[in-house]
């Protein structure tokens, strides 16, 4: 039987995390985004059990007492977790990949030895910078914040199992899959 990988994906916002992982799910019956746990409010178009499992507080906090979260943390007042249960479930039939910040990520490690940590790197500032003011899903405000933590963010790379520099998009998304696959050789 073929091995089934966790894969954790990190990077700085902007850099192509959401689209390579999309893309790989999209095109691998064989691989799955694990879906987290959040006590914030879904936001329009979000459904339970697709973007996030919306949780109350107070059984967020139950399922944390139970040691249900393979990592959680707490971002902007609401609490965020990769929940244990659905990970091991998945990991039966399939790759996993958890799409979390550098903390998140290296808890996960702690947490669950096995797993692979990824980095996605921009091929430079100006260009993330490019990317985050072209999704237009952010005001100059909120792109200020999310660059504030690149460097943060791109320190812990040596950290990482791997880094995958996304500049050629197809090209990244081979690089991800070889990683999933186990067979992918750092450049
Ligand atoms: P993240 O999930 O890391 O915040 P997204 O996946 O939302 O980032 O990507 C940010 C923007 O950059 C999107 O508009 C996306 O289409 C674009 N993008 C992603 N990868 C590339 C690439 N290799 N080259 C050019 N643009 C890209
Ligand atoms: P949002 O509310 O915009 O969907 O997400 C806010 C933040 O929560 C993002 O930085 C996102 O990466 C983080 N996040 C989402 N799910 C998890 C998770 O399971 N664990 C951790 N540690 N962070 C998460």
């Amino acid at each position: 039987m073929e091995k089934h990988r966790l894969v954790v994906v990190s990077g700085p916002s902007g850099v192509g995390k959401g689209t390579l992982v999309k893309t790989l799910v999209k095109r691998r019956a064989d691989v799955v985004e694990s879906v987290s746990c959040t006590t914030r409010a879904p936001r329009d178009g979000e459904v339970h059990g697709r973007e996030y499992y919306f949780l109350s507080k107070e059984d967020f906090l139950r399922r944390v007492q139970e040691n249900d979260f393979l990592e959680y943390d707490e971002h902007f007042g609401n609490f965020y977790g990769t929940p244990k249960s659905f990970v091991k479930e998945m990991l039966k039939e399939k790759s996993v990949i958890l799409e979390i910040d550098v903390v998140g990520g290296l808890n996960a490690k702690k947490a669950f030895p096995d797993c692979v940590l990824v980095m996605i790197a921009p091929p430079s500032v100006e260009e993330l910078k490019r990317r985050l003011i072209g999704r237009g899903s952010e005001t100059a405000v909120e792109i200020a914040g999310r660059l504030s933590r690149l460097e943060y963010e791109l320190s812990q790379k040596d950290k990482y199992d791997y880094v995958i520099v996304n500049d050629d998009l197809e090209q990244a998304i081979q690089d991800l899959s070889q990683i999933v696959d186990g067979t992918y050789s750092q450049k």
